[in-house]
């Protein structure tokens, strides 16, 4: 894109356009009033995002989580472009769509186990809530059936989304505290943040005792537990917390042991971020509900899909008398464009063999960060795949987080602008997660920049 090419501005200059965007357009997760200087993205290309002046910026956390290709790749472009040709979209209450059923299959095709059932939605959020109705009806309709399990239980620090079902299973106070009286209640399972263990442990010594309490939990609650949702491997929002190996299969167990579901959000983890496709392919976990969102479509257009195991499935049946119905179903779900994208991106996976390019990305990346340890500022590294949250802290020594108004994740992410770089930090945690197409010499660029931004940003 060139800068004198007004025709993506909508005929505006850049500082109209970000004019225009402080005054009409309400940022999320954005404290509006210190809004300044909006950096306006108007076009994109592979692993680079595009400003209004023509600056390119490598993608650094894939748009939010989600492109997993590149922007622009060619056969997803292609793809929806050929379902437009055909129609942008039609509801799936009652009537079938082509794309939609291609995407349900290939999708049940690469689950793990006998997740055969697919529930379309439109983001991260409505999986899960999906996710959460399902597992409350569930109980109600099996065979033996069970009035009292209406209860959830999450893990603290966990996010699920931002609708008041999802919010009610978090566990982030910053976000969901102020919603607190709205929520319904949930039970509370520790979070394994090993760099800042709640029992003050070291992860060598450990024997997991966040899992045995878990368990203990959840066993406590058994006859009164729907289900648990998590999010398996990696807790993203809360900083990319990764969990000790066994802990996701502890888990399944223990749900097992309760007689409750588990629920394995992989809104974030889901479609290769993790190194395998799904997350919990990495200890033989079948969730018996999984959520996936994000870069299904490859990051271009919005969609969620809630996948049921088939006992689920089955306590769902019935003739219409029975009032055994999901009665659930938002508008554009199972979107045809988003479904043709979501089909291409599934080709991409094979035809590009992505999953087999990922180790050599990984260990790059893994090799690469060793030197941001070194920093004076930075307190943890933590990496699983092409996710990595980089923590950082006032004091190393000590742990010690810097203020909250000092806003030191944001500052460095300011930073790594003039680096062409863009990043999203949480809170103190700047987060890195590339598109899994990013390449050899952009994993060293994305490495240097966010060094030399932490230097910048701490001072030191
Ligand atoms: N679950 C997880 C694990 C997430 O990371 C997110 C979003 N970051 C969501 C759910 C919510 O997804 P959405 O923003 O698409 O509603």
């Amino acid at each position: 894109m060139k800068s004198a090419d007004k025709s993506c501005l909508y005929g505006h200059s850049p500082e109209r356009l970000q004019q225009m965007d402080a005054a009409a357009v309400w940022h999320p997760f954005t404290q509006m009033a210190e809004y300044a200087d909006p950096l306006v993205i108007a076009a994109a290309e592979g692993n680079y995002l595009i400003d209004t002046q023509g600056r390119r910026y490598l993608d650094g956390v894939s748009s939010l989580w989600c492109n997993v290709h590149g922007h622009r790749r060619a056969e997803i472009d292609a793809a929806i472009i050929a379902q437009l040709n055909r129609v942008a979209h039609t509801t799936l209450l009652g009537l079938g769509s082509p794309p939609a059923i291609e995407l349900a299959h290939r999708l049940v095709e690469i689950a793990p186990g006998d997740l055969g059932h697919v529930f379309f939605s439109d983001d991260g959020s409505t999986a899960v809530e999906v996710a959460l109705k399902i597992a409350y009806q569930y109980h109600r309709q099996k065979p033996q059936a069970e009035q009292s399990r209406r209860r959830f239980a999450s893990l603290h620090n966990a996010y699920h989304g931002d609708t008041i079902g999802s919010v009610s299973v978090g566990g982030i106070e910053l976000f969901h505290e102020a919603y607190r009286p709205l929520l319904f209640e949930s039970i509370h399972l520790p979070s394994p943040y090993c760099y800042r263990c709640p029992y003050g442990l070291q992860a060598e010594e450990c024997n997991l005792a966040c899992a045995t309490e878990m368990e203990q939990t959840i066993a406590r609650h058994g006859q009164e537990l729907a289900a648990v949702i998590v999010e398996p491997l990696v807790q993203g929002a809360a900083g990319m917390l990764m969990q000790p190996p066994g802990y996701l299969s502890r888990l399944r167990a223990a749900c097992d042991a309760a007689g409750c579901l588990m629920i394995a959000d992989e809104v974030a983890t889901g479609f290769g971020r993790t190194g395998r496709m799904f997350a919990c392919q990495h200890e033989n976990v079948v969730p018996d509900l999984l959520c996936l969102a994000k870069g299904i479509t490859g990051g271009y257009l919005p969609l969620a899909a809630t996948l049921a195991r088939d006992h689920v499935y089955q306590a769902f049946l019935g003739s219409r008398a029975e009032l055994r119905t999901f009665f659930h179903g938002h508008t554009y779900t199972g979107n045809a464009l988003a479904a043709a994208a979501g089909v291409a991106s599934l080709d991409v996976f094979r035809n590009d063999r992505v999953l087999e390019g990922l180790p050599a990305k990984v260990d790059q990346l893994t090799d690469r960060l060793k030197e941001l340890q070194t920093l004076k500022h930075v307190g943890q590294v933590r990496q699983r795949g092409l996710m990595v949250g980089i923590e950082l802290v006032a004091d190393a020594d000590t742990r010690q987080a810097y203020d909250y108004a000092a806003a030191m994740g944001d500052r460095v992410c300011r930073a790594i602008r003039n680096h062409g770089v863009i990043l999203r930090p949480l809170g103190d945690v700047v987060v890195l997660m590339p598109p899994l197409s990013i390449t050899e010499a952009e994993i060293d660029h994305l490495v240097a920049a966010v060094s030399a931004a932490i230097v910048e940003a701490t001072g030191e």
